[in-house]
């Protein structure tokens, strides 16, 4: 390279990366003063505001409000003439169970007092796991009774 130039061409060198630079600048100062300075940024944007802690925020609803509600719709009671509670000698009144035929029976017996009994609202039926879904007579019995403790 040589240093045999004259002013007059270095000057037109100086001037045409000057500019260059010239338009550099302003792209940059436009950067600096586009107002993006004000915006918020990631670190000082509040949070938005609600009631329900962080960890409720993001969640859909509880599954209570979105499942079907419970039935209220009572069960139905059991019929002597159920097929499983005819097999089972079941009689909405134990005083007319046929002894001779379940010996096993002693008087006294009756769901209200057997372990398997269980009570509801209602005083005379109540729920019992041999018949699931069925209301047996608090004064019934069948031929699986089993005394209460
Ligand atoms: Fe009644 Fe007990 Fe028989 Fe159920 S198991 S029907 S409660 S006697």
């Amino acid at each position: 390279m040589s240093n045999d130039q004259n002013p007059n061409q270095i000057r037109r060198k100086f001037l045409k990366l000057l500019s260059g630079g010239a338009v550099l600048i302003p792209l940059t100062a436009l950067h600096g003063c586009s107002g993006e300075k004000d915006a918020p940024t990631a670190t000082s944007a509040p949070a938005p505001k609600t009631d329900k802690p962080a960890a409720q925020q993001s969640q859909t609803a509880p599954m209570e409000k979105t499942s079907a509600p419970a039935s209220d719709k009572p069960m139905p009671r059991l019929a002597e003439d159920d097929p499983q509670a005819r097999s089972l000698g079941y009689l909405h009144d134990a005083t007319k169970v046929d002894t001779g035929k379940y010996s096993r029976f002693e008087a006294g017996q009756a769901c209200k007092n057997c372990a398997l009994y269980a009570e509801t609202d209602d005083a005379q039926w109540g729920g019992c796991s041999i018949f699931p879904g069925k209301l047996v007579n608090a004064d019934g019995w069948c031929n699986v009774y089993a005394p209460k403790g």
